[in-house]
């Protein structure tokens, strides 16, 4: 059975949220503030965190980037906030997907299945190499010939896509669908996540490249 924790001040949006994901046959955990909300980061087993970003105390941005510097730990932002400068800031921090409200329940409970897939399975991959590249599921790192870098997990699983598919066109729509799940309207999270993958790239001389066709997709070159 998969832990929530919901981090959020709103008591209609948690009753809500409670009533939704219960019957769902989550566990939900809730902590109305950013302070009790890293306490129970901190003292329970959880398998994901929806986090609000305006709270009384600290922010939701804050609450993340702590939760970032120790765990990689699925976390959707469910906010108010609808900018692209909010979305971006808080995909930036190492939130692995957006909601904004008001949302559909069916959409979350679609997206905490999909945010929580690949943590759930626990499967053990095989070393995946190309070139001078090798991404290893095991640890969710990537090695360029001397170079290790850690990923989060939605930037591996990008590095993944494109790997297994190194040398041909991986479509916008396919990455999209594979990786969060189900139809993002907003697709600014890709072009995010395969820029923070080049910058990656960028450092280690000879590395990989990954093309862009403009509207189309991607392509991994070795
Ligand atoms: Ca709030």
């Amino acid at each position: 059975m998969l832990t929530v924790l919901i981090v959020e001040d709103e008591p209609s949006y948690l009753d809500a949220l409670r009533i939704t994901l219960e019957p769902e046959g989550f566990t939900v955990e809730t902590a109305p503030t950013g302070r009790e909300g890293l306490a129970a980061f901190e003292t329970t087993r959880l398998d994901i965190i929806l986090l609000d970003l305006m709270l009384p105390d600290i922010s939701g941005l804050d609450v993340l980037r702590t939760i970032r510097r120790h765990s990689d730990l699925p976390v959707i932002i469910v906010s108010a906030k609808s900018s692209e400068a909010d979305i971006v800031a808080a995909l930036e921090l190492g939130a692995d997907d957006y909601l904004t409200k008001p949302y559909s329940s069916r959409e979350l409970v679609a997206r905490i299945r999909a945010n929580t897939r690949r943590m759930s399975t626990g499967e053990v991959d095989e070393v995946l190499v190309v070139g001078d590249t090798a991404l290893d599921p095991s640890r969710y790192e990537i090695r360029i010939r001397e170079t290790t870098f850690q990923l989060p997990r939605k930037e591996f699983e990008l590095a993944q896509m494109l790997m297994e598919r190194h040398g041909r066109i991986v479509t916008r729509e396919l990455l999209l669908e594979q990786i969060w799940g189900i139809d993002w309207g907003d697709s600014k999270t890709l072009d995010q996540h395969v820029r923070r993958l080049r910058r990656r790239f960028e450092q280690v001389e000879g590395a990989p490249s990954i093309a862009t066709l403009r509207g189309i997709g991607y392509r991994f070159e070795a």
